[in-house]
């Protein structure tokens, strides 16, 4: 099954799952059609004269190549094998190395060409830091360089040397800055991200946070209300039951009295591992209150419920101890409910309060519900 999905993903066809790896791949567009425009203008340049047909074909071939085994990489994910995925720098230096082979096959107009040295920059900025920008810059002005010395010797009259060397010039000084202030914008985009992952990581801990109690770490009360209505919605649709269970520990406030609020503490925290400890993965267990407890039973009937609420009894005489009486158990007294469609969660937590209720009047350390007459 895992095969299948996987050898799914890597058809060219379909768009990649991964978000990073959907972004590598826009912004392999986004250089594309810069490529496409770019092929625009050397047409205009075949059709002005100032470049040949066959000049025309090569370049064109050329980009295309160099796009295709991109388009490659990014489509099998065989980008992620690099230490760059998004193959920033391969991709500049494919944009200059054809910008290169279009100057030299210009005769006219060459400076025309060199604004797109600061369209392939700026595909950069996303990116590179000062160090790459600079060993771009050193290749677009060698490369230019070069080309500029090839034509001279190989096709002097189309090369006009005054205004093609003030233009180096304004290249040498512009590339440069482009690449100090595309180093400072990636800069900025990396400090930003990870800001902005810092602030998801914050948002992540503050609702983890805002779901638990700090004393237990079970979940608060307004979890589990949430909790309770999605429950019931769900019992609603699909007819499956589900019970409550509310437990208040028997004469808790006598042990602050006796022992301190710490003692208190300590027996809370004691209490909430013995129960989450006794009760099913996907049961939901609560504080509600103070010394009182909520669980919610789902998928079970009214008849288990009463089993599991003794069970839970049992447990907690068994093993919770109230300070300073080894011999004294702490109890807890319980009260059932089971929901009624498609009465509100409220009506339900009533009938388990009420149950809890009669349990403290029956004696506490016992199990009870009440049955409404409907
Ligand atoms: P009953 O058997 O009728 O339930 O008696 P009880 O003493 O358990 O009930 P009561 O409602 O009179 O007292 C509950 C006590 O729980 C009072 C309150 O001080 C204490 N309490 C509530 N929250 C905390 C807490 O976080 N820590 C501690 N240590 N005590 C708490
Ligand atoms: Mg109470
Ligand atoms: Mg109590």
């Amino acid at each position: 099954m895992k095969h299948a999905a996987s050898g799914c993903s890597s058809r060219l066809n379909m768009p990649p799952a991964d978000p990073r790896q959907r972004l590598r791949m826009r912004r392999f567009l986004m250089a594309l059609g810069a490529y496409l425009f770019s092929s625009l203008l050397f047409l205009f340049y075949v059709l002005a004269g100032a470049m040949s047909a066959s000049g025309y074909i090569q370049v064109t071939l050329f980009a295309l190549t160099i796009n295709l085994a991109l388009l490659l990489l990014f489509s099998s994910g065989r980008n992620q094998r690099f230490s760059d995925p998004s193959l920033t720098m391969y991709q500049i230096i494919g944009g200059i190395l054809t910008l290169t082979l279009a100057s030299y096959h210009v005769d006219a107009g060459r400076g025309g060409l060199l604004l797109l040295y600061v369209v392939i920059f700026v595909f950069g900025v996303f990116r590179l830091h000062t160090r790459q920008f600079l060993a771009l810059t050193a290749l677009a002005l060698v490369s230019h360089g070069a080309v500029l010395l090839i034509v001279m010797f190989r096709r002097p009259e189309a090369l006009e040397l005054e205004q093609e060397l003030l233009q180096l010039m304004a290249l040498v000084l512009l590339l440069p800055l482009f690449s100090w202030l595309g180093s400072n914008v990636s800069g900025l985009r990396a400090r930003l991200a990870e800001t902005n992952r810092e602030l998801e990581r914050a948002m992540e801990q503050i609702n983890a946070l805002a779901i638990r109690d700090d004393l237990t770490q079970l979940f608060n009360r307004r979890h589990m209300l949430f909790l309770l209505e999605q429950e019931r919605e769900r019992s609603v649709r699909t007819g499956s039951p589900f019970c409550l269970l509310m437990l208040d520990i028997d004469r808790f406030k006598s042990i602050n009295d006796d022992f301190g609020h710490l003692a208190g503490d300590r027996i809370l925290m004691t209490f909430s591992h013995a129960i989450a400890d006794e009760l099913r993965g996907i049961d939901q267990l609560a504080r509600y209150g103070g010394e009182e407890f909520l669980v919610l039973l789902p998928d079970t009937e009214l008849i288990e419920a009463r089993r599991v609420a003794e069970r839970l009894r049992r447990r907690v005489e068994k093993q919770c101890r109230r300070p300073g009486h080894a011999a004294e158990p702490l109890t807890v007294s319980v009260g059932v409910a089971e929901y009624l469609a498609p009465e509100s969660v409220w009506k339900t937590l009533d009938r388990a309060d009420r149950g809890l209720y009669c349990a403290k009047n029956a004696g506490r350390n016992c199990v009870s519900e009440v049955v409404d007459v409907q």
